[in-house]
């Protein structure tokens, strides 16, 4: 039944895959968890057309953890908003593709990098939605490291008390970040009660089942009247054994027999 996302998502898997290796550098671990998610979002939610990234009516989707913007990146191409040879380009010189996410590129609303700007933007995005009267659903995808930001709080707290329903934050929460573990960084438990004393509306999801997310994300807002956070319970580096639940595959070139053996372990698929 979810035979479409789980091909997309390893299409996407795989082309993370190869664009560390051949960019020599990149956030695999940060890609490979979103990329369920992402699979779900533009195979069955989102109203996007490729042959018209800007329609007025498109919902918008804010990739806050934009290091890990090669899964978004992955996605657009897999979904023909520009052609997959770009893919080959990233994180080169001169390449169409840069290192973090970038709005040049067709389908990406917002540029980030630096944690913390997604939901902010998005916040802003739906105070003007609403003031329009427009019905597009505004989504931003953000991170362990995304949510230990002040601006995010900020952002959490103004959605809230403005009962924004058209917003919405997926939390890739794989429960590591750059440097190690975010319960020993700064740690977000327990982060559906706080979310909620802020008036949010959450669930928490298993990040990587297709159908509890299809369910949470089919069913937006989750409540009337507040914003919605679907916590997404993933795994750091998800496909590949040895870069999962390892924060120190977070950043990094991969080498050739690496390449060589994670590329065979997404082949035959998870
Ligand atoms: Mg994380």
């Amino acid at each position: 039944m979810f035979k479409d996302c789980a091909e997309l998502a390893k299409a996407v898997r795989l082309n993370c895959l190869r664009m560390v290796y051949r960019g020599e550098s990149g956030h695999i671990g940060s890609m490979l968890s979103a990329a369920d998610i992402l699979a779900v979002l533009y195979n069955r939610i989102l109203n996007v057309d490729a042959a018209n990234p800007d329609k007025a009516d498109r919902d918008r989707l804010l990739f806050s953890k934009g290091h890990g913007g090669a899964a978004l990146f992955a996605t657009l191409a897999e979904k023909g908003f520009f052609p997959k040879e770009w893919l080959d380009t990233y994180y080169k010189d001169a390449g169409k593709l840069s290192g973090h996410i970038s709005h040049h590129v067709p389908g990406v609303e917002f540029s980030t990098g630096s944690l913390g700007h997604g939901l902010p933007v998005a916040c802003g995005m739906a105070m003007a939605a609403k003031q329009a009267k427009k019905s597009h659903k505004i989504i931003c995808i953000t991170s362990d490291g995304d949510c230990n930001e002040g601006s995010t709080w900020e952002a959490i707290m103004l959605a809230g008390q403005h009962a924004w329903d058209n917003l919405t934050m997926i939390v890739d929460y794989n429960r590591l970040q750059a440097l190690g573990r975010s319960q020993d960084i700064i740690d977000l438990e327990p982060f559906d009660r706080k979310l909620k004393e802020f008036g949010w509306e959450v669930t928490t999801v298993d990040g990587h089942d297709y159908a509890a997310l299809e369910r949470a994300f089919s069913n937006l807002p989750l409540v009337k009247g507040k914003p919605s956070c679907i916590i997404c319970r993933t795994v750091k580096g998800k496909g590949v054994s040895l870069f999962e639940n390892d924060y120190r595959w977070h950043y990094g070139g991969i080498t050739e027999e690496i390449y060589e053996n994670a590329k065979a372990e997404l082949e035959k698929g998870i």
